[in-house]
């Protein structure tokens, strides 16, 4: 990782420095030279409630104001609402750049409009912005990937590639308002649906499409009680072996549930994924209660996102290695995928310990 950002930072170099490209917004080719260059940056997070987007936000902070630019930085409390007002306030207080991680990806159409009018470009962070053209280039990791690594965990923990099963599964997915929860849950079906019609993994209570099993605002407490309702109705005598949870805190709720009748006492915890490596989720992997998370080094999509907007705060052409999945409903959205990493009990401490990420102590 640290490798690709170093080539990241000298491919940005000579790309600005070439000063070619226009983006959707105009700026480019000397449009918002001058003053844009150490402006006001408006950087719009979801919420504080999970800490990578605390840690998104504080990154940007100081990666920005490394390179000389003001930052105002917003949390919409995941209420779509204060989102859509904060980003109204960062164009007028006349931010030069905006980077959003959209609560809702298709509420922000009217009030990016506004910023296209005033010549502001936009960076969809993490989340794709959808629904509208006026956004320019899009920061995030290999999102299809993510799924793909917490489906491929769930088929090698049980052994299904060496025949095992049947094995009884349980499937979560995130926000269906945030275009990743498609991502990542059609990344683990393109693995564990080879097995589910096979009947080599059986989901109980039936629930296999996306709508049924979404967790809107990506809440834990929304997934504990389905999770609950599953238990109650489905698995009165049957035992289940492993759950499909596409983050951290939802995989806190379904293990609270799952501990709530006896799993990890009376009868052993299904395997459970995750994603963010949280630290709430790190302890209770090494303490053998979740099973796997997916690591995203945040602090790398930061660096990202900043060179990105300075790239078009100074008339170059931001880097991007993706310019075909992220189809936003108008346009194709240049893309930088950075890759995820799965992580569990046995690679925790070089993953997790010996990139910086968490001291040992964060971990006792
Ligand atoms: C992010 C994940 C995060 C989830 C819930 C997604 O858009 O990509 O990293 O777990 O939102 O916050």
């Amino acid at each position: 990782m640290r490798k690709l950002s170093a080539g990241l930072v000298a491919a940005g170099l000579t790309l600005s420095l070439a000063a070619c490209g226009q983006s959707s917004n105009g700026v480019g080719d000397g449009a918002a030279k001058g003053d844009a260059k150490g402006g006001l940056i408006g950087i719009a997070m979801p919420t504080k409630s999970s800490a990578r987007w605390i840690d998104d936000g504080n990154n940007m902070v100081k990666d920005f104001q490394a390179k000389g630019y003001k930052t105002d930085l917003q949390y919409g409390d995941n209420v779509v609402e204060n989102q859509v007002s904060q980003v109204e306030n960062m164009i007028t207080k006349g931010a030069k750049l905006l980077v959003i991680a959209a609560i809702d990806g298709s509420s922000l159409t009217n009030v990016l409009q506004k910023a296209a009018d005033a010549h502001i470009p936009v960076i969809s962070y993490d989340r794709l912005i959808k629904g509208t053209a006026n956004v320019d280039y899009y920061a995030t990791f290999d999102n299809y990937k993510v799924g793909v690594l917490q489906g491929g965990y769930i088929v090698d923990k049980l052994g299904l590639k060496d025949g095992k099963g049947p094995f009884n599964i349980e499937l979560f997915a995130g926000s269906p308002d945030d275009n990743n929860a498609n991502f990542f849950f059609n990344g683990a079906m393109s693995v564990l649906k080879p097995y589910i019609d096979q009947k080599k993994l059986v989901v109980q209570s039936g629930q296999t499409d996306f709508n049924q099993v979404a967790t809107l605002r990506w809440d834990g407490g929304v997934a504990q009680s389905r999770m609950d309702n599953l238990l109650s109705k489905a698995y009165t005598t049957a035992h289940v072996d492993a759950v499909l949870s596409p983050y951290d805190g939802i995989s806190i709720g379904i293990l609270s549930s799952l501990k709530g009748v006896g799993y990890g006492t009376a009868k052993s915890l299904p395997v459970v994924t995750g994603q963010d490596a949280e630290l709430a989720s790190v302890k209770s992997i090494i303490a053998g209660e979740q099973t796997q998370t997916v690591y995203k080094d945040t602090r790398q999509l930061s660096k990202v996102a900043v060179q990105m907007g300075d790239a078009l705060l100074t008339g170059g052409k931001p880097e991007v290695n993706d310019t075909t999945q992220y189809n936003n409903g108008v346009k194709v959205v240049p893309a930088q995928l950075l890759q995820p990493v799965s992580v569990d009990k046995d690679n925790y401490q070089k993953i997790l310990v010996d990139s910086g990420q968490y001291t040992a102590d964060q971990l006792k």
